[in-house]
């Protein structure tokens, strides 16, 4: 049976490189404030550096942070939905589009931001790819270096996928929200993947209701490994 693993910026190895970035993707969609359920909030780990909006003609629309009420928020979505990969929940704070912004320093083959995004050189990501490991989807990031040869910096679109088994969430968990979808729980400290509800043709996702935690499988990780890729720890998340 396959084993997945939480993928963590490994501190010791970037410390070797001095990679610096402050950029943010170039499109949004808001933050809500709900009246349903009392919660003004927007959600982390959504980023879909691939989804693509500049010919959308409402895309100015498309940039602010601000939390608005739900039929604002779902009629924003609405116009995103049709460009943005099927099936995905599109949750508010969603993220889309190049990263864009300056960057500095060297990079290594991994360079994470939170453990939540995730850039690779584009020559480590191809090796992963030649390795045999699925579902990589690099993206072309507008990051601005000053120095001549700036490196091919790429952002991996990690997609939402499963979920965490109900064995793991606290039994008295307050209900989702029906009108804006709110989720209201903090990450277990021992969190266990519901197997049923997991890809089978990925290497590399995030879990589905809990999209700031990035899942490797073991593919994936004996690649990394294998490939000698620093810049990743893996720690195994059990399944039931
Ligand atoms: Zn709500």
């Amino acid at each position: 049976m396959t084993r997945f693993y939480i993928l963590r910026e490994d501190a010791a190895a970037t410390a070797q490189y001095n990679g610096h970035f402050d950029a943010t993707h170039k499109w949004r969609l808001p933050g809500v404030q709900c009246h349903t359920c009392g919660a003004t909030w927007g959600s982390a780990g959504q980023q879909y550096p691939g989804v693509d909006l500049s010919q959308l003609p409402e895309r100015t629309q498309l940039v602010s942070p601000w939390p608005v009420a739900v039929p604002e928020f779902e009629r924003l979505r609405e116009l995103v939905r049709p460009l943005a990969p099927s099936g995905v929940g599109l949750l508010p704070g969603a993220q889309f589009g190049p990263l864009e912004g300056p960057a500095s320093g060297k990079f290594g083959p991994f360079t994470a931001e939170g453990d939540i995004l995730w850039l690779v050189q584009r020559d480590a990501l191809e090796r992963l790819q030649v390795e045999g490991v699925k579902g990589l989807l690099g993206c072309r990031t507008e990051l601005r270096f000053r120095k001549k040869d700036p490196p091919d910096i790429l952002e991996l679109q990690i997609e939402p996928h499963g979920r965490l088994h109900p064995d793991c969430l606290p039994p008295d968990m307050p209900p989702q929200c029906a009108t804006c979808g709110r989720l209201g729980f903090s990450l277990p400290d021992e969190p266990i993947l519901e197997s049923a509800s997991l890809p089978t043709d990925l290497n590399l996702f995030r879990v589905g209701d809990f999209a700031t935690v990035v899942i490797g499988t073991e593919r994936f990780k004996d690649a990394v490994h294998q490939l000698e890729l620093p810049g990743i720890t893996f720690r195994e998340i059990p399944t039931r």
